[in-house]
C-alpha cells in the first residue's frame, strides 16, 4: 500500500485552519448514533475519550489498570511545553516547531509540528480551565522553567509531578462523562486483538483481567493510546506495565509501524545498582535547569571516587570537568536528551565514571544552593557573607522547585542530594517510534487511530523535554476530535456494529489460541527470566551505541529467544481468572518480536540521527552523523508474517520551512 500522509496544502501556517475550516463535521444528532472504542486512559487516551464523549460520541474506554488514574502519564514529572512566551524571551509558534524538528533531528513530519506548535497554548488555557495547578510566579502568573535543546523557557510544570496534575484533569473531564454514561469504563481490561470487518477497523477483543473473560466489544472507530514500548529493553523508567500489545497487535493486522528503532535514552535517571532491579527512576530534566553536570578531570580522582577513598565534594572546582559547559558552550546543561546522554556514555567509556560500575556522572547543586541563597539574603537584607545562613536559604529555594525529585532520590540511594551531588546516568525513556499515523492520526487501517506515545510521533529522532504531554494532550483534546468526525461522517446511517459477525468470532478464536498455547507450554522459566534476556541484548546492542555486526547478532538473538520462549515458558495458574504472569506473558511475547524488527529498522538505516547512534557514522567529533540524500524519511515496515520478512515503505520527508543543516548546539 502506498503511504498517503494527507498532509493539507497551502503555507505551513495555514494548513491545520484550512484543514478545520473545510473538514466534514457530524451533527451532534448524529453523534449520538456513533460509538468509538478508545485503548488506554493516559493523558492521550484520556483527554480524547473526555473530548469525544463531550462532543456527543459513545465511548467505551480500556485501560489495564484498575483506574485511569494510574496510567504511566502520572509518572511524568518536569513540564509541559507550550508557546506562550509568558517570559518575552523570543518564544513563539515557528520557534517551538523549529526546535522541535531540529531536536528531532530533522526527521518528523512538518506540518504535524507545526500544528502541534499551534495548538500549545490552547492545551494550558484548558488545564488551567480545568483547575490543573501549574506552578505561579509570586504575582500569580504562570510560571515557566526551560528543558533541553531551546534557548527559552516555554515549560509550565507543577513542581515535579506534571503528568500527576495534568492527568488528574483529564481524568476529572473524564468522570463527568462516565457520571452522564457517555463513557462506559473498562478498568482492568486488556485489548488482545483488532477486529476488522469490511476493510475498517469495527471493534476490539479484551480480556478481563479480573475473571479471565474474553469479551468482544464494536464500535464505529478504534483509538489507541496505550503508550510507548520502552519496556523491550526490560529495564526502563517506564511503569512496569507499560508495553506493546495493543500497537503490536494492530501492526499485524496491517497497521504499518514507524521508526521503531528511535528510543530515548533519558541522560538523568539513577544508576543501575544491580542484577535484580526491575525498573529505573528518571531524574526529571527539570533538574539540568539547576543542576550542572561533571565528572574528576583526572582519571586519578575518578578511580578514588570509586574506591570510596575520594568524595566528590573534595574535588576541587579546577579538577573538575563540566563537560557539556565545555563542549556545548551555548545550550551548556541544556543540549537535548541524546546529546547529553551519548557525552555521559563517552566520558564514562573513558574512564572517568564515578560510580562502582564507572557507569555514573554527577549532578551538582552545590552553586546553584549558593545563587538562590545569595539572592534569597539580598531581597531579605540579610548577610550575604554568611554562609551558612546563604546555604540556608538557597537550599529552601531548590526544595520549593524540586523537593519531591530530591526526596525521591535520598529514597533509593540513602544521599543527601542537597548536600553531595546527584549520581545520574542515562536510560531507556521514551520511544519516538509508533504506529505510523498520516496528518489525521489515522493508521493504514481505515478506523483505527494512533495518539500519544503509541503513534510515531512529532518527535523525530529525538524528543526534547515536555514535548510528550503536548504531543498527547495536543492529540487527544484538539487534533483527533476533529480529524476522526471527518471519518465518521459517512457512517452516521451505519447503526450498531454487530459483534456476532465471523470476524469477532476469528479474533476471538484467535486471542483463545494464543492464550492456550502460553497456557499449555510445559517450560520451567519465568516470564522475567525471557524479558530480561531481550533486554540485555537491545541495551547492549541495539541501545545508545549500535553498529551493523551487534544490529546483525541481535536479530538471531531475538528470534532465537523467541522461540525459547514458546518452548520453555512457565505461566502457573490458569487462564480463567486474574493471573499476572499470563498478562506478562502476553506482553513479553509481542515485545519478543517488536525487538527483532526494531534492531532491523536500525541496521537498515545507515546514519546517525537523534536517538539512534550508529558508531560508523558519527563526525570527527562523536556526534550523530545524518545522510539526508538517502534516509530523510519515516521508515514503516509493514507486517508480512514474521519481523524479519517486514517490508519497508518510506514517507519521504519534505523540509519547505527549516533548513536542513548538520544539528549544532555549541
Ligand atoms: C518517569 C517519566 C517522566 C516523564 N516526564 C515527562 C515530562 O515531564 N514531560 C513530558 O512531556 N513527558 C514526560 N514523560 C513522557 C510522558 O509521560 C509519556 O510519553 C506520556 O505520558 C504517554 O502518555 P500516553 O497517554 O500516550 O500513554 P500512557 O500514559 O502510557 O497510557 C497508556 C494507557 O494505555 C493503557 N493500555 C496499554 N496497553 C493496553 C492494552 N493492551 N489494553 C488496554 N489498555 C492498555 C494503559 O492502561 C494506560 O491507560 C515522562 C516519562 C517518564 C517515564
Amino acid at each position: 500500500m502506498a503511504l498517503d500522509s494527507k498532509i493539507p496544502n497551502g503555507p505551513i501556517s495555514d494548513k491545520w485552519t484550512n484543514y478545520k475550516d473545510h473538514i466534514n463535521l457530524v451533527n451532534p444528532a448524529n453523534k449520538r448514533n456513533i460509538d468509538i472504542i478508545v485503548v488506554g486512559t493516559g493523558l492521550a487516551g484520556g483527554s480524547a475519550a473526555a473530548t469525544l464523549a463531550e462532543l456527543g460520541y459513545n465511548v467505551k474506554a480500556f485501560c489495564y489498570q484498575d483506574s485511569p488514574r494510574r496510567a504511566h502519564s502520572i509518572a511524568a514529572q518536569g513540564g509541559i511545553n507550550a508557546a506562550k512566551n509568558y517570559q518575552g524571551d523570543g518564544d513563539s509558534t515557528f520557534r517551538l516547531f523549529y526546535d522541535t524538528v531540529k531536536g528531532g533531528d530533522y526527521r518528523a513530519r512538518e506540518a504535524n509540528v507545526h500544528r502541534l506548535a499551534e495548538v500549545s497554548t490552547n492545551i494550558i488555557d484548558q488545564c488551567v480551565a480545568q483547575g490543573v495547578p501549574l506552578a505561579r510566579e509570586y504575582g500569580g502568573l504562570l510560571d515557566n522553567r526551560s528543558f533541553g535543546g531551546t534557548l527559552v523557557s516555554r515549560t509550565f510544570y507543577a513542581k515535579g509531578q506534571t503528568g500527576q496534575q495534568l492527568l488528574l484533569g483529564a481524568y476529572s473531564a473524564m468522570n463527568r462523562q462516565i457520571g452522564r454514561g457517555k463513557i462506559e469504563m473498562l478498568n482492568r481490561h486488556e485489548m488482545l486483538d483488532l477486529v476488522i470487518v469490511n476493510g475498517k477497523a469495527r471493534g476490539i477483543i479484551a480480556r478481563d483481567s479480573i475473571t479471565g473473560k474474553i469479551e468482544r466489544h464494536s464500535a464505529h472507530a478504534v483509538v489507541i493510546a496505550s503508550g510507548g514500548y520502552g519496556n523491550v529493553f526490560f529495564l526502563s523508567t517506564n511503569a512496569m506495565g507499560s508495553n506493546v500489545t495493543a500497537s503490536w497487535k494492530i501492526h499485524k493486522k496491517g497497521a504499518y509501524f514507524a521508526n521503531p528503532c528511535y528510543t530515548q535514552i533519558h541522560p538523568t535517571c539513577i544508576p543501575v545498582s544491580g542484577e535484580h532491579q526491575s525498573k529505573l527512576t528518571l531524574m526529571s530534566e527539570s533538574l539540568r535547569n539547576d543542576g550542572r553536570i561533571w565528572v574528576p578531570a583526572k582519571l586519578e580522582d575518578a578511580k578514588a571516587i570509586r574506591e570510596g577513598k575520594l568524595k566528590p565534594t573534595q574535588i576541587a572546582e579546577a579538577d573538575r570537568d563540566y563537560y557539556l559547559e565545555r563542549r556545548y558552550p551555548a545550550f551548556g546543561n541544556l543540549v537535548p536528551r541524546d546529546i547529553a546522554s551519548r557525552a555521559a556514555k563517552e566520558r564514562c567509556d573513558a574512564g572517568f565514571g564515578v560510580n562502582k560500575t564507572g557507569e555514573a556522572v554527577y549532578l551538582d547543586f552545590a552553586e546553584a544552593i549558593l545563587r538562590y541563597g545569595k539572592d534569597q539574603a539580598k531581597v531579605k537584607h540579610l548577610d550575604v557573607n554568611d554562609e551558612v545562613l546563604v546555604k540556608k536559604l538557597g537550599t529552601d529555594v531548590v526544595a520549593s522547585k524540586y523537593g519531591n525529585l530530591f526526596q525521591m532520590y535520598e529514597k533509593i540511594v540513602d544521599e543527601n542530594p542537597y548536600q553531595t551531588p546527584m549520581m545520574i546516568y542515562p536510560a531507556v525513556h521514551y520511544t519516538m517510534g509508533g504506529v505510523w499515523v498520516d496528518y489525521n492520526l489515522m493508521t493504514t487501517i481505515p478506523g483505527c487511530f494512533a495518539i500519544g506515545e503509541a503513534n510515531f510521533s512529532d518527535h523525530g529522532a529525538n524528543r526534547l523535554g515536555a514535548s510528550a504531554l503536548m504531543q498527547g494532550l495536543a492529540d487527544g483534546y484538539f487534533v483527533l476530535p476533529y480529524t476522526i468526525g471527518d471519518y465518521l461522517s459517512p457512517d452516521i446511517k451505519v447503526g450498531k456494529i454487530s459483534t456476532e459477525t465471523q470476524e469477532f468470532i476469528d479474533a476471538e478464536n484467535n486471542v483463545r489460541a494464543q492464550i492456550d498455547v502460553l497456557m499449555n507450554a510445559k517450560g520451567n522459566k519465568p516470564v522475567d527470566y525471557f524479558h530480561k534476556k531481550l533486554g540485555k541484548i537491545m541495551w547492549d546492542k541495539v541501545g545508545m551505541a549500535r553498529n551493523a555486526e551487534g544490529l546483525t547478532e541481535a536479530q538471531q538473538e531475538i528470534a532465537a529467544i523467541r522461540e525459547d520462549f514458546y518452548k520453555n515458558v512457565q505461566v502457573p495458574g490458569t487462564a480463567n481468572g486474574l493471573n499476572p504472569e499470563l498478562s506478562k506473558a502476553l506482553r513479553v511475547a509481542d515485545f519478543l518480536e517488536l525487538g527483532e524488527l526494531f534492531a532491523k529498522d536500525a541496521l537498515h538505516r545507515n546514519e546517525s540521527c537523534g536517538g539512534h547512534f550508529r558508531e560508523e557514522y558519527q563526525t570527527a567529533d562523536g556526534e550523530a552523523q545524518r545522510d539526508d540524500q538517502n534516509f530523510a524519511y519515516v521508515a514503516a515496515w509493514e507486517y508480512k508474517g514474521s519481523p524479519s520478512d517486514a517490508v519497508l515503505h518510506k514517507e519521504e520527508l519534505v523540509f519547505d520551512n527549516v533548513k536542513l543543516v548538520q544539528r549544532s548546539y555549541k
